[in-house]
């Protein structure tokens, strides 16, 4: 069997039974590719539509790509389960160095089951895995776990990904946080593992990853590498993350200011935290994930005031998305605890931060008052109070108890017409401003785990074929076409950043073919991947039809969206209109070939 790009071995891990397999891989690898393709495809024939997320049938599943691991800028890991949010797809990517020290020790994916009665952790070295005790780690943060792990094992390059005291409590927003920083966020798989008393995942591998064609191969790398290397907003990007963005990104309307309220925020506010800013007074070093040529992201350290001493890695564009501009918070070290605690507590950002958000409108408009909310007096821009928040989010202590449940679940223990601010997609909380570009708002309203932007949401601006961006023409027939490219992108382990969604001159279809089939030595060109792509979106579309009962009526956006205007910036005005959203989903249904009544 040839075992080029992938290492042709896959683990599976069943928690009841404390009992660890090591199973063939590469026939699943050949039809569906890696990552998300391997997870969703086992997803949808491992869970029955009954199965509760939290149950121990509910299956995690940890997969790499066939450049995963190789000399491709391609860093990247998929996470695929049952959603906590929405009880259909959760699929969650993350960077750092997980996925390469995976293949090093010999796994292209790793899938685990059941559910142990006492903490544990997995250990997985060279070829080998075995099932440990984490009574001592249970109740530590995901930095402290990592320290231990690494202490006690003897191995500064353990890699580690473990959850938090939030995914212990089965907080829905609760995440993976993998060395510190990097993060499988949404759709609550932090809580999952956390039901599966499963605490880390521990990995060192001194293996390699062989290629069909070597010297082709680091032809087709080297053209990436340049591709990448010289492009704009790659260079922008290197200097700033994607916060490079953050002005432009609120003169298109992607910042939903005070719980989305409105979706322009005030310039003044974003010059306190513009990245120059923090680059200038904060950053240590800069960082990249494994072998990435981009370096996006920062470490940063505070010298002074009330969160002196802090030292951790930074954020990217959703920290505004979650916490600048939907709570009013404009003070950058406020923004850089509140990024760290949530790494340590093993909290989603973006998940975390939006009931928190509706929480603090209700309060502005009366609906709860300080009686309900411990004390707390809920104002914009008191960044102690959101602090406050997350510790009870989740520790599911007092109001955060109700918090932890996600905006949707907790408006109906509300109730009192709470219901019309929680700003959610098929039940999971939505962080996207989208009144304003209208194939960005179908492509977030349409993704299948719930929400999000990283499917077939593109920004029309950055996207010349698909016109103007308030218009409704042309663009379900782009996010079609990302939401085929994005699950391409999700099976060989790329990072997003490094392709067209990004920018229409860097990575695309024929690129990662190539890229692929010079590591795997399987001819296949751009659209044959991006035909796989297709079959990945239609099984999770499939999933959700018999899991979570999704039909036409969950791929509409929340009603205030539909209702309120923005009311200032250049988008001042623009509004979702139902009828007009109504012939979008027509027309995305029969591009699908999907039941257009049904959906
Ligand atoms: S572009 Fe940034 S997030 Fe993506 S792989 Fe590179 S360093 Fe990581």
């Amino acid at each position: 069997m040839n075992n080029n790009g992938w290492v042709g071995r896959s683990l599976r891990v069943d928690l009841t039974k404390i009992k660890v397999t090591v199973e063939p891989s590469t026939r699943l690898l050949k039809r569906f590719i890696g990552g998300r393709g391997v997870g969703q495809w086992l997803l949808f024939n491992n869970l029955r539509p009954e199965v509760d997320p939290f149950h121990p049938e509910n299956i995690m599943v940890f997969s790499t790509g066939p450049l995963t691991g190789t000399m491709a800028p391609a860093s990247r890991t998929s996470l695929d389960t049952k959603n906590v949010y929405t009880g259909g797809v959760a699929s969650s990517n993350c960077g750092g160095h997980l996925g390469p020290e995976i293949k090093y020790a010999g796994f292209d994916y790793i899938t685990i089951q059941g559910s142990s009665k006492n903490p544990t952790y997995l250990l997985i070295t060279d070829g080998e895995a075995e099932i440990k005790d984490a009574s001592h780690l249970w109740g530590e943060s995901t930095w402290r776990t990592g320290e231990i792990l690494r202490r006690d094992l003897g191995d500064e390059n353990l890699r580690v990904a473990s959850i938090g005291v939030a995914g212990e409590n089965l907080a829905r927003p609760a995440s993976i946080i993998v060395d510190k920083a990097r993060a499988f966020g949404r759709g609550g798989p932090g809580a999952v593992m956390g039901s599966k008393k499963l605490k880390a995942i521990a990995v060192r591998g001194t293996g390699g990853v062989s290629v069909a064609e070597p010297e082709r191969f680091m032809e087709e790398v080297q053209k990436a590498w340049v591709k990448i290397d010289r492009n704009q907003s790659v260079k922008a990007r290197r200097m700033n993350g994607s916060r490079a963005f953050l002005t432009t990104g609120n003169e298109h309307g992607l910042l939903g200011v005070r719980n989305f309220q409105d979706e322009y925020w005030d310039n003044r506010k974003i010059e306190n935290i513009r990245q120059e800013t923090l680059n200038e007074r904060y950053e240590v070093r800069k960082l990249a994930c494994f072998n990435c040529p981009v370096y996006c992201s920062h470490f940063y350290k505070i010298d002074s005031g009330k969160y002196s001493g802090l030292m951790c890695e930074g954020f990217q564009l959703n920290i505004d998305w979650d916490f600048s501009a939907k709570l009013e918070i404009d003070d950058p070290e406020a923004l850089i605890k509140i990024n760290a605690l949530c790494n340590e507590l093993g909290l989603d950002i973006d998940n975390s931060s939006a009931p928190i958000a509706w929480a603090f409108e209700l309060y502005e408009k009366g609906i709860i008052t300080s009686k309900e909310t411990d004390g707390l007096k809920l104002e914009w821009g008191d960044a102690s109070t959101v602090i406050e928040l997350l510790q009870k989010i989740a520790r599911r202590e007092g109001f955060g108890k109700i918090l932890a449940e996600g905006s949707k679940r907790a408006s109906k223990i509300i109730g009192r017409g709470s219901e019309y601010y929680v700003s959610h997609i098929k039940g999971q909380d939505s962080i996207e401003a989208i009144r304003s570009d209208k194939g960005w708002a179908l492509g977030c309203a349409v993704a299948p785990r719930g929400g999000g932007h990283l499917d077939g949401a593109f920004q029309s601006h950055r996207t010349p074929e698909a016109g103007e961006p308030h218009s409704y023409d042309s663009k379900p027939e782009r996010v079609v076409w990302f939401e085929k490219f994005k699950a391409t992108v999700d099976m060989v382990g790329i990072c997003y950043f490094t392709t067209v969604w990004s920018d229409q001159n860097l990575l695309g279809p024929e690129d990662i073919a190539n890229l692929f089939s010079t590591a795997t030595g399987m001819k296949l060109r751009g659209d044959e991947m991006m035909e796989i792509g297709r079959k990945v979106h239609n099984i999770e579309k499939a999933f959700n039809t018999l899991h979570a009962g999704f039909t036409r009526k969950d791929d509409y956006p929340p009603e205030r969206f539909m209702v309120e205007p923005v009311k200032a910036g250049p988008n001042r005005g623009e509004k979702l209109d139902e009828k007009m959203w109504g012939r979008m989903l027509d027309e995305y249904y029969r591009i699908h070939g999907w039941d257009i009544e049904s959906g």
